[in-house]
């Protein structure tokens, strides 16, 4: 890692290891089935897509390609889109880490005069708390995507990347509207249409009062610094055209050399994250167009810990990552705990491999063994980002760095060396079977059910099998008076 590369900061640690939020998850019955439910939903959808495309496998292989030599030459790119982005009347900031892109913003906001801000779902505003931070100026910053609203008005965080509010049924969101936003029917159902119409009214009068507008990006078009948002509500057309200054939000991640390569990303990210075939609302726009939209643009670059996991040949392919969230949605894990369980704005599997690539792996250590490896998130992923490989190369560094930290062995280290020992030998192996024989006075009807340290952590969550009376090595020579 470069020696200046800054950690990334922000909300991207929890405030527990996955473990112990995860079992909390596991106790709230209503958190599972909604998850199951809208999980069960998107997969169909993206199956059905996804299998009308004769050349889906070559587009994956294609974006795999375009993000890997986009991040190789990532200086020469941003460098270039800094430049098209200025020469077309934009101005770029650039921040070292959410800190910085914090104070940068809320310094823009207050240079316009605006207390109110109006905001397009954005992932990387999330990671930097940028909401907390405007909060803190006494500038208020309204979600306008209707996920992020619910989640806003419910004082609560998102648990999906796609779907911030996938933990919530439509019982729940009535009774946040009801509760929160004031002016609203006090008949309000929780019909899908009432609830969408309950929102449309609340946020009408925003859009229409806001001169500050502040969005994310999906990709950053390097060629001529043209940047694109994709969402569905078309509430995000509305913050990009509307307000005098738009301030825009992008991870360094987000650039693209070409439309060309723009191209691919608008065919794979809609079947691939909502299940359609094409996404509703795509917006572009290039710096300024004197009488038509915003009228001052600036776009802030935020580094945050991406620049640190750059530097690491292995891991990099996280940032390859278009934010589809199709990886969360076939997570056999991540349905059952849900996305508070991660600590992190990034849940699910390229949550566990982006977080503690972006924190330091010591600060997210929990986060690489929230997998069972299965691989679905692999077969699912767009960009083809092997995240189960990339589990394990965290999993190894994360070992290692404690290795090299702790002055004695730990448990673990003693008990591989000693198993390492015994079975190179055969007499010892042998002797070694005889004595977890003993294992069977801890039996019953052949299960163990709680083992004594250091074993005891396999015990706590499952059975285990009771040694056989007889070692193979026995029966054979009981079978065959002739030991192998
Ligand atoms: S890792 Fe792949 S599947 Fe998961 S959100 Fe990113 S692009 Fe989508």
């Amino acid at each position: 890692m470069p020696a200046h590369a800054p950690r990334g900061v922000g909300h991207l640690r929890g405030d527990e290891p996955f473990p112990i939020a995860a079992r909390r998850a596991l106790g709230d019955a209503q958190l599972r089935r909604n998850l199951t439910n809208a999980t069960t939903t998107i997969r169909a959808k993206r199956a059905a897509v996804v299998a009308e495309v004769p050349d889906w496998e070559e587009l994956r292989t294609a974006g795999q390609s375009i993000k890997a030599a986009t991040l190789r030459n990532l200086d020469r790119y941003l460098v270039e889109l800094e430049t098209q982005v200025t020469a077309r009347g934009g101005q770029v900031h650039w921040a070292r880490d959410a800190n910085e892109a914090n104070a940068i913003v809320t310094s823009l906001v207050q240079g316009t005069g605006a207390t109110e801000v109006v905001k397009v779902k954005s992932m990387v505003t999330d990671e930097i708390g940028l909401n907390d931070a405007l909060a803190a100026a006494g500038i208020a910053a309204f979600e306008t995507d209707l996920a992020e609203l619910i989640v806003q008005l419910g004082h609560d965080r998102p648990s999906h990347i796609l779907v911030p509010a996938i933990h919530r049924n439509r019982a729940e969101i009535r009774d946040i509207f009801l509760r929160e936003m004031g002016d609203v029917d006090p008949g309000l159902t929780d019909e899908p249409a009432a609830l969408a119409e309950a929102a449309r009214l609340h946020l009408r009068r925003k859009f229409l009062a806001a001169t500050v507008g502040i969005s994310g990006v999906n990709f950053a078009v390097a060629q001529t610094g043209t940047l694109c948002v994709l969402e569905s509500e078309g509430n995000g057309r509305m913050c990009l055209t509307l307000p005098r200054t738009l301030i825009t939000v992008m991870g360094i991640e987000k650039v693209i050399p070409t439309w060309a390569d723009l191209g691919v990303f608008l065919q794979l990210l809609p079947r691939s994250s909502t299940g359609e075939r094409m996404n509703p609302y795509t917006s572009m726009w290039t710096g300024v167009t004197p009488g038509d939209g915003p009228q001052e643009f600036h776009l802030v670059l935020v580094d945050n810990g991406r620049t640190a996991a750059l530097a690491d040949p292995n891991g990099r392919a996280a940032l390859h990552c278009i934010r589809c969230s199709a990886c969360l949605n076939v997570c056999p894990v991540y349905e059952r705990t849900g996305g508070h369980a991660y600590g992190s704005v990034y849940p699910g599997p390229i949550g566990a491999v982006l977080s503690p690539q972006l924190t330091g792996v010591e600060d997210n250590a929990s986060l690489p063994y929230a997998s069972s490896l299965c691989g679905a998130c692999y077969d699912a992923c767009p960009v083809k980002i092997n995240i189960p490989e990339l589990l394990v190369h965290l999993r190894a560094q994360h070992v290692t760095e404690r290795r090299a930290a702790a002055r004695l062995p730990s448990a673990e280290a003693i008990t591989m060396a000693a198993a390492s020992w015994v079975m190179r030998s055969p007499a010892r192996f042998a002797r070694a079977q005889r004595a977890a024989r003993l294992g069977r006075l801890l039996s019953r009807n052949g299960r163990i059910r709680a083992l004594p340290p250091p074993l005891a952590a396999w015990t706590r969550s499952r059975d285990a099998p009771a040694p056989p009376g007889q070692t193979f090595r026995e029966w054979w020579q009981a079978e065959h008076q002739d030991p192998p």
